[in-house]
């Protein structure tokens, strides 16, 4: 899971499944927030551009990928990636992914 975070003032944008696709955030994945994964309903046209709630900055652009997936590429440089480490020892609750 990757959760990324506004560069510019470290609001949380969206904790999405992911393993380092950095730049395709796919709206299919996201865990959190509902507000940015319940858009995986609308067309590529309706979605609007993915905008830091706190200070309005530019994080991502709609696309698509090959088979319609619905998603966003993100702007370099405008978030932050914080990968959440699935476990540093040893385990056995990892069957989230
Ligand atoms: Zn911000």
């Amino acid at each position: 899971m990757i959760e990324i975070q506004c560069v510019k003032c470290k609001a949380f944008i969206a904790r999405y499944k992911g393993s380092g696709e950095l730049d395709l955030l796919f709206l299919d994945t996201v865990i959190k927030p509902t507000t940015l994964s319940e858009l995986k309903s609308l067309s590529k046209k309706d979605l609007p551009l993915l905008i830091c709630r706190e200070c309005g900055c530019k994080l991502g652009k709609p696309t698509t990928n090959k088979i319609g997936r619905l998603g966003y590429k993100m702007i370099k440089g405008s978030f932050r990636k914080k990968g959440i480490i699935k476990a540093m020892t040893p385990s056995p609750h990892t069957s989230w992914r």
